[in-house]
This record gives structure tokens, sequence and C-alpha cells, in this order.
């Protein structure tokens, strides 16, 4: 074979290793996580919000911390034409603090955001981890009391309840303290770590000194030995950061949400600080945090706006949607078996009053006329109308269970000829 035969079709492209063509039961439960997400954050009153997929990599690299694995291996960054940096967006967070930043949102302080869409990450693809994947998010800016915490965790809870997944999911918590609590903290890991060096994995050596709270987080078993016995961040809570806590816990409390402490908890960006927090599962293998957020009262101040607190968390919609499993379709309400052609402007005009008032309608119209029927009853309708023509009239036949007598009366209504 030869490149120069003339006649060879073209090879088909493939997909972009680490994306996905969603459809089917799995589209339908994806659509179900964004729908369920939408209705939630309007009980909370969300605000809907929509950002670009892309900005200047400095957004990121500046508010999620140089030495963190998403700067500086995971981001899909470029050269546009006119030579400026630019990154598909690896997380919200950081783009929706530029637009409170730029479009003067400061206003509407405290501002309860929500969005969903796409992310993009260069990772090793595997099950429940993709290069695009998806996210829902929600975020609160100019806000610095617990409460905020509190109503987003209520939040979280309620999404994954009402997603009736929330069985085996578990609320970890923690607290990375304020400033000067982490400080002392991050000292005290770096004293204890330095003493295994040697036995670290090469990522978790090169963290040791610039950022050893992201040992805690990494997922090498030969960093994982070390972490249940390292200094614990309680040691070095101040009286204020212990309290803070202690009233996110208390919402919690109040509200009904279980939680579980989890003193190495960290995230994996640099900008959290107090409430730190992942819903995990068992469920989904080693891809099981499906979702995580916490406190960020540094990162607006990092992209050089004014100290701004505000706290947030972003869920994998994939992950979400693997638990979710299959929700099958909603069922159909009715087909139309059209059996006469010369009927069919008659039969258009029923099936479009039908989806007008809220049914969901089909109609067999093509084929031989004699098999549309039997065609239209193997889909499963909760009824089924077949239009015939007797008398050089429209005759229509309606069969199934309806189910109850104001329905019945609708449909009635409207298919009658
Ligand atoms: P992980 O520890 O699994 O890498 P992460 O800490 O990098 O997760 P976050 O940045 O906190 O993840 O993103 C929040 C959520 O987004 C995760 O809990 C997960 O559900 C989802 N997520 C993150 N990365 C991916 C990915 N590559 N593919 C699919 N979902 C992802
Ligand atoms: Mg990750």
């Amino acid at each position: 074979m030869t490149k120069e035969t003339p006649k060879q079709a073209p090879a088909t492209p493939q997909a972009i290793r680490g994306t996905q063509d969603i459809f089917g039961p799995d589209a339908e439960a994806f659509a179900f996580v964004v729908e369920t997400f939408e209705r939630v954050r309007r009980l909370y009153r969300f605000r809907r919000a929509e950002m670009p997929v892309f900005e200047k990599t400095t957004v990121f690299s500046r508010s999620l911390g140089e030495t963190t694995d998403v700067v500086s291996k995971e981001m899909y960054s470029f050269e546009d034409r006119g030579g400026e940096s630019l990154t598909l967006r690896p997380e919200f967070t950081a783009g929706i603090a530029r637009a409170y930043l730029t479009n003067g949102w400061q206003q509407h302080a405290p501002l309860k955001l929500a969005t969903h869409g796409p992310l993009f990450r260069y990772e090793r693809p595997q099950k429940g981890r993709y290069r695009q994947f998806h996210q829902i998010d929600a975020e609160i800016l100019g806000a610095g009391e617990p409460q905020a915490d509190v109503e987003l965790l209520v939040m979280a809870d309620q999404i994954l309840k009402e997603l009736g997944i929330a069985d085996g999911v578990t609320l970890q918590l923690n607290t990375l303290g304020d400033a000067s609590s982490r400080e002392a903290w991050r000292a005290a890991l770096v004293d204890y770590f330095r003493a295994h060096k040697a036995e670290l994995s090469e990522d978790s050596q090169e963290r040791l000194e610039k950022n050893p709270l992201r040992i805690l987080d990494s997922k090498d078993p030969r960093d994982k030995v070390f972490t249940a016995d390292a200094p614990m961040i309680d040691a070095f809570l101040s009286d204020e950061a212990q309290d803070f806590f202690g009233k996110v816990t208390a919402g919690l409390d109040a509200a009904g949400v279980a939680w579980t402490r989890a003193p190495t908890l960290v995230r994996g960006l640099d900008y959290y600080r107090h409430t730190a927090f992942e819903f995990v599962t068992d469920r989904l293998g080693a891809q099981g945090t499906v979702l995580g957020g916490g406190r960020y009262d540094g990162l607006i101040e990092a992209l050089g706006g004014p100290h701004t607190p505000a706290v947030g968390w972003a869920a994998g919609i994939e992950r979400l949607a693997m638990l979710v499993g299959d929700k099958g379709e909603a069922p159909l309400d009715i087909v139309i078996a059209l059996e006469s052609d010369a009927l069919l402007e008659f039969a258009i005009n029923r099936l479009t009053q039908l989806r007008r008032a809220g049914l969901s309608a089909e109609m067999v119209a093509s084929g031989s006329p004699k098999k549309r029927f039997d065609k239209a009853g193997k889909m499963g309708a909760l009824q089924l109308v077949s239009i015939s023509e007797r008398d050089g009239k429209a005759f229509v036949n309606i069969r199934g269970e309806n189910r109850d007598a104001a329905r019945t009366a609708l449909i009635n209504g409207i298919l009658a000829p």
C-alpha cells in the first residue's frame, strides 16, 4: 500500500485521547445531574454565570500555585496567533475570581454563583478521569462567615440526595486554618517529611520545601505510608481558626448533614484556607472523589484584587453520572400511528397540539401504512392512537391506559377530528 494510491478514502479521524462522546443512558444520566443541579441551586438562590472556556495563562498560574500538579503538568496552554499565552480552563474558580474583578461584581457581594461546563486537564485517561471533563460548580464570593461554608455544603448534600446517590458517599471535612496556623503546620510538615526524604516519591521530594502540604494529597503509595503519622493541623490551629471550624461543624449538625473529620485532607490547589472538604465514595475505584472544595480567602488578592473572602466547590459530572447509573428514558405518553397519508396535515396538527400541551408524543407516518400500527405499538407509549380514514373523514382511535380523568379529557379534546 503506497501513500499515493489515488482513490483510497482518507482515514477517519479519531477523537482526542481522554475525550468522550456521550450518548444513550450515559447522556441521560449526565443531563439528570445538570437538571438536578439547576433545580437545587435555584432553591438556594445561586445565580447563573457563564465564563469563557479560556483565559490568559496567568489567571491560573497565579491563583492555583505554580507547584501544583494542575499548573505544572496538566494545563492545556498555547500561544494564540497574537503571541499571547492562553490556557483552556482546568477549573472554574480562578476564572470566576477574574470575572468578579474585571466586571465589578463586588457590588453584588455576597454573591452566590453557579455554573457548569467543560474543563481540560492533560492527565492519564482512565475510568472517571478524562482530558475533557465537566463540572457543576457553586461559589459564594465576598462572604467571610462560616455560614457561607455551611450553606454550600448543605446544598451539595441536597444535590447528592436528590440524585439518589448519597448512600455510600461521605463528606470528609478538614480545616487548613488561617495563614499563621497553616504556616506553623507547614514548618512541622517539612521537618517531619525531611527525615524520610529519601523514601518519598520523586514528586514529593521536590514538593518537600516548596509545598509540603501537597505530600498529604499524594496518591503514590511510597508517600502514603508516611501521611498517617504526619503532624496534624489541630496542634497548630489558632483560637480564631478553631472557632471558625467549630461554627462550620455546628451548622452542618444543625442542618442534619453527616460529616467525618479527615485531618490529612488537603486540596490539590494552593489557594485554600480554613474549610476544605471532599465528598468521597468507594464505588468508583481510584477516582473516588466526586465533589471537592473549600474556602479561598486569599485568591482574589493573589489576582490583584482587594481582600475578598470566598468559598466554593466543584463536582465532576461524569463521576456523578456513573453513580446515578441508568435512569432510563422518560416514558413516552402518546404515539400516533397514521394509517392514511391523506390525513398527514391533520395528524401533524394534533401531534403539535399534544406536545404544546406538555405531553411527550411521537408519530409513525412513514413506511407501509399497514405496518405503522404495529411499529407504533412497539414504542412502549402509554397510549397508542391510530388515525385512519372512514367515509372520507378522520377516524381517531385511542387505546391504552390513561392516568387520570383530567388528562383523558385533555387528550380527547386535542384529538377530536
Ligand atoms: P483527583 O484527586 O481525582 O485528581 P482533583 O482534586 O484534581 O481530583 P478537583 O480539582 O477538586 O479534583 O475537581 C473537583 C472534581 O472534579 C473532582 O472531585 C472530580 O469529581 C472532578 N474531576 C477532576 N479531574 C477530573 C478528570 N480529569 N476527569 C473527570 N473528573 C474530574
Ligand atoms: Mg487531579
